[in-house]
């Protein structure tokens, strides 16, 4: 019986429950475990992903946006969910969703105060954020008595967690810049949790944090990549499996002869008799054009097709001379084999690019392999 495909990503539940379990495994015992699910759960499925971590214990998730944490909240999703980067405009929304806001700046504590105390909330729980090194969201070491200060005047927010994120955890080249940023964190809770009359829980570890510095779990880890199954190094991503697998098909199949071209702009031409394969997947379900002209491939029947010409917006075609296939047979863009790691390091990008890129246009399949 013929089977009749399309492209998908099928989102593996099971792959995420063993790398959920895997990054459990380097934790010391009671460490809260945050997961991260914004853009999509990393382009997956961020509902099915929550509430199969969920069910695995997770303690926290983290989304970017406001609208992030809103659709978690609509499907049910009861664990608390801190929010990365709110915007000012959406402070009433989070409050109204039970959302807990990263507070980074003095306009931004100033703002959320005055809402929270507008909405007469009594120790709604933030996230106070300090920069150590990233240079990119956070109080400095110098705003800590004022952020004390601030913190002191109102009843109407507590700090749940003081928290700060490491700018090159994977990089072990960088290393002692690391360490500093641990100290430097280090230092600036122990002044904030000596001036409070509570004690916020710490976080500053993402996924490579986790790997790299166990010295720096403190209460909490905020788990992204890594539960999806890739770890910014060759040595962890063997041991953690790809959630998502990008499916797709053949949809027609060519042979051309020498000095005929492929796609637009004739980017490719064929120098000897040859057989392409076009397939229903483009630029615009996120599959960028530098994976074009044979620096990305796709694998079929385990065997390397290179993608040639240029891709388009819906399709791209791929040299399939010397693979026995046929219109209609599986194709995979990217999964086991290969892996995101490998053609996005054939671009000089980042796995975390390409699984976000994923367009909403791709349907989402989720399953247990
Ligand atoms: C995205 C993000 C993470 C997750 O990082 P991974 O490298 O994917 O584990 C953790 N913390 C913050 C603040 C983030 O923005």
């Amino acid at each position: 019986m013929a089977q009749f495909l399309e492209t998908v990503l099928e989102i593996d539940l099971n792959a995420l429950a063993h790398n959920y379990n895997y990054l459990t495994s380097k934790l010391a015992k009671g460490t809260k475990k945050l997961a991260v699910v914004k853009a999509f759960g990393y382009g997956s499925e961020s509902i099915a992903v929550a509430q199969e971590l969920e069910k695995l214990g997770v303690g926290y998730f983290a989304v970017a946006y406001v609208k992030e944490g809103v659709t978690l909240r609509d499907a049910g999703i009861r664990t608390p969910i801190l929010v990365i980067h709110p915007q000012l405009l959406n402070f009433e929304e989070l409050i109204d969703r039970c959302l807990e806001p990263t507070i980074y700046s003095a306009r931004v504590l100033n703002h959320f105060i005055e809402i929270a105390e507008r909405k007469n909330q009594k120790d709604y729980p933030v996230h106070i954020k300090f920069n150590t090194g990233m240079n990119r969201l956070g109080f400095w070491e110098h705003d800590t008595e004022h952020v004390l200060s601030k913190l002191k005047s109102t009843q109407a927010i507590k700090a749940r967690s003081l928290f700060s994120h490491l700018a090159a955890s994977e990089d072990l080249n960088e290393k002692d810049f690391t360490l500093q940023q641990i100290e430097a964190f280090k230092k600036i809770a122990e002044r904030m949790k000596a001036s409070l009359p509570y004690e916020p829980f710490m976080h500053q570890n993402n996924t490579s944090g986790v790997l790299n510095y166990p010295q720096a779990q403190f209460d909490m880890v905020r788990m992204g990549i890594g539960l999806y199954g890739y770890g910014n190094s060759e040595k962890e991503n063997k041991n953690l499996k790809p959630v998502a697998t990008l499916k797709s098909v053949i949809s027609q199949i060519h042979s051309i002869e020498p000095g005929e071209s492929v796609g637009y702009n004739r980017a490719y031409k064929a120098t000897v008799y040859e057989k392409t394969a076009t397939i229903p997947i483009g630029h615009a379900d996120g599959i960028s054009r530098a994976y074009g002209n044979e620096v990305g491939w796709v694998t079929i029947h385990n065997q390397k097709a290179p993608i040639i010409g240029n891709v388009c917006m819906d399709m791209l075609m791929v040299n399939i001379t010397g693979i026995n296939c046929q219109e209609g047979d599986e194709v995979i863009v990217f999964g086991e084999n290969p892996t995101a790691e490998q053609l996005t390091d054939a671009v000089g990008s980042i796995p975390y690019e390409l699984l976000t890129a994923i367009s909403q246009r791709v349907k989402r399949v989720v399953c247990r392999k």
